[in-house]
């Protein structure tokens, strides 16, 4: 059976062939860092997660790429408003976006470009769109000539009858009412040089648009054109939409050929603001006792596509499906045979094994249909535990046990849950967070050179069994025992 996206940019369900066979190139826009990422961004990065993991059960040979955005008009304020370069105020939220990824078990990307290291190539991209007549220079600022690429608007169907020819934004962000021209770069103002946001160009210090650097970024790790583009609903428009216009009006190449959106969630019914106060971190959920396995199965119960509604309740049953799943699968592991089974007879598990993963990946080929792939696990459960319950004369052989085990391993390479789990056994949340905590302190310590200071926590670390090792993209812990 093929495997089927949803691809906003045609507005149907189609089988995803690759660029080069076995191989798949994936981007998706990761956060800004301007604060810890809230329930809802993740729910995104999880989708993703989801997407990466599904395509190497396929076999296939994934290059997985998220950005950071490190350079935006949030982060510049961020920055001012601290005092601190950007640089500074950025890299804690960094630190924090890495140890939430790690809580959640999402596995690592292959790259995580950051936009501030990736400016030379924006500088480029935007010569190249000045030599193709579509760039144009305001006061020192440089905006993309929406007249001049015919395709604009073709993904987010956005209507264009009331554009005003040459109207402008300098926003990063706008709504639909108020498709412009739009900023690939910015002059310089006061507020970017004191923190240290200026680059110099051929017409001028400034620094990037955020639509700008998604095109680099995804362009420089993938090549020009590429397999999927993912990120959340909201930017379709006007982020994709500029992404598109920008990269397919410098190269004369399709840009992304598959585009896919996850859905919003909701909270208790509403939607997440500040104003609402229901704006939730991981940091605050665990805090609430929730355990991390809970939540990546509260992801699942929900399509993609669909709104999911993240409550306290429904992380509750959350938790039991996992405690009910884990359980089987001990219960399975840990059975030992009564009695030699006779070789004529059919180890009933072998069917219920084949049943299972078929209709896992029906499911998940078919626009990763994630609850109806849950359902069939919940199902093989319910015949794992009726088997164990009534083995009578008909012992489980080893190969059944082991056929069974399997399933619930490879089903596991995609959800995630249970190694979450198994890793939720070994260290009881409270602890996790308050390392966690620790580590942040510690990092920034380090960068104040403040080197006594993390010795200390370095010290309280160990006193509690912490073993920290330093990796590229941060520390990584476990506890020794
Ligand atoms: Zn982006």
């Amino acid at each position: 059976m093929p495997l089927r996206f949803y691809n906003t940019l045609t507005r149907k369900e189609e089988e995803f062939v690759p660029l080069r066979p076995g191989k798949a190139g994936v981007y998706v826009c990761g956060p800004t860092v301007y604060a810890p990422p809230h329930i809802g961004n993740l729910r995104t990065f999880f989708f993703a997660d989801i997407l990466h993991r599904y395509l190497e059960y396929r076999g296939m040979d994934v290059a997985f790429v998220m950005n950071l955005t490190d350079v935006d008009d949030k982060t510049i304020r961020g920055a001012l408003q601290k005092g601190v370069p950007l640089d500074e105020y950025t890299q804690p939220f960094i630190d924090i976006l890495f140890k939430n990824l790690d809580t959640l078990g999402l596995a690592r990307a292959d790259a995580y470009p950051r936009a501030t290291e990736h400016v030379p190539g924006m500088i480029r991209l935007i010569e190249r769109l000045f030599e193709r007549g579509l760039a144009y220079e305001a006061d020192g600022s440089v905006y993309f000539d929406i007249s001049g690429f015919p395709g604009y608007g073709k993904l987010s169907r956005v209507d264009l009858s009331g554009t005003q020819r040459g109207a402008r934004v300098a926003d990063d962000s706008y709504e639909k009412g108020d498709v412009r021209d739009f900023a690939l770069w910015k002059a310089a103002k006061a507020e970017d040089g004191a923190v240290g946001a200026v680059w110099q160009t051929p017409w001028g210090p400034g620094r990037p648009g955020w639509h700008i650097e998604c095109s680099v970024m995804s362009m420089d790790e993938l090549g020009e054109t590429f397999d999927i583009h993912a990120g959340g609903i909201d930017l379709t428009f006007p982020h994709h939409e500029d992404e598109i216009a920008q990269s397919e009006g410098a190269t004369g190449k399709q840009f992304a050929r598959y585009w896919l959106h996850g859905e919003f969630l909701q909270i208790d019914g509403e939607k997440m603001a500040k104003s609402l106060g229901n704006v939730f971190t991981l940091q605050d959920l665990v805090a609430h006792g929730v355990k991390p396995s809970s939540i990546r199965y509260l992801f699942l119960t929900a399509h993609y596509r669909s709104q999911l509604n993240f409550s306290f309740e429904g992380l509750e049953a959350a938790g039991q499906a996992v405690r009910r799943i884990h359980a089987t699968r001990k219960r399975l592991s840990e059975h030992r045979m009564q009695m030699e089974a006779d070789p004529s007879d059919e180890p009933r598990l072998h069917h219920a094994a084949e049943e299972a993963l078929g209709a896992f990946a029906r499911a998940m080929d078919t626009d990763l249909n994630t609850s109806v792939a849950l359902a069939a696990l919940n199902e093989f459960v319910t015949r794992v535990n009726s088997r164990l319950d009534s083995l009578g004369t008909r012992p489980i052989t080893a190969a059944e046990q082991q056929t069974a085990l399997d399933v619930f391993d490879r089903i596991d390479t995609v959800f995630g849950f249970l190694a979450v789990a198994d890793r939720e056994e070994v260290v009881d949340p409270e602890l996790a967070l308050w390392v966690e905590e620790r580590l942040v302190m510690r990092q920034d310590a380090r960068r104040r050179r403040d080197f006594a200071a993390a010795d200390v926590i370095r010290d309280e670390l160990a006193a509690r069994g912490v073993v920290v090792e330093d990796t590229a993209q941060g520390p990584r812990w476990t506890i020794s025992t």
